[in-house]
């Protein structure tokens, strides 16, 4: 595991993502905050991609827990079973959209503990939906920002949960709300899992990592 780094490279390092990106994105499509958790919630293991592919019709006719309630398991398979896990996923799809009508006044809540409450939304899920939804400065850590966490000796942390809270302690207020963004997006086109593209990554002389490509 690469050593931590100092808050200035780690500012420096953020600086240049955001120079890089200035206004990162996450890349599921969603049309309000019920189609965000219910997209997030489906990408487990799967690619982002192949989620819009399955939700662009899915949401045009369901883009509310009613609607999904409606809608029934059925026809929600039918809609997703592209994606992998699609049985188990539409399950939980359908048993977090009725207690989202019977608890929650068909609102997707806004703290953690609620949103992880629910059926097949994990700590990761439930971040994803505080930052982007409720513009939270929670850390989402999925395999693309795990990695570059580790690698770049940002926020290193031998599981999930130690690099949230690693990310938590370490990224500067000012980078709070977008940084998991970018580093996700980091991840997923410069520090890819097998060959980084360190010959082309705008923190290569910040980066401690010791096995870097040309
Ligand atoms: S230099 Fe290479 S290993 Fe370091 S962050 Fe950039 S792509 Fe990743």
């Amino acid at each position: 595991m690469t050593a931590q780094l100092d808050y200035h490279t780690i500012r420096e390092i953020f600086r240049r993502f955001r120079a890089e990106r200035p206004e990162p994105k996450g890349e599921l499509e969603h049309v309000n905050a019920y189609t965000l958790l219910v997209a997030v919630a489906l990408s487990a293991q799967a690619t982002d991609k192949g989620v819009n592919k399955a939700t662009r019709a899915l949401f045009a006719i369901a883009d509310t827990p009613q609607k999904m309630l409606a809608l029934g398991e059925d026809g929600l398979v039918e809609h997703i079973h592209t994606i992998g896990l699609y049985r188990n996923k539409a399950k939980n799809v359908i048993r977090l959209s009725r207690i989202l009508v019977d608890d929650f006044g068909g609102e997707v809540p806004s703290s953690r503990a609620a949103l992880a409450s629910l059926p097949g939304v994990g700590r990761k899920t439930a971040n994803v939906v505080l930052n982007m939804w409720w513009r939270q400065p929670a850390m989402a850590v999925d395999t693309h920002v795990f990695r570059v966490a580790n690698r770049t000796g940002i926020a290193p942390g031998k599981d999930v949960l130690a690099v949230e809270r690693a990310l938590e302690d370490n990224v500067p207020a000012e980078f709070a709300l977008h940084a998991h963004h970018w580093l996700i997006l980091h991840g997923r086109y410069t520090c890819t899992a097998r060959k980084p593209a360190c010959g082309t990554c705008v923190i290569r002389d910040l980066c401690p990592y010791e096995d870097k490509t040309a």
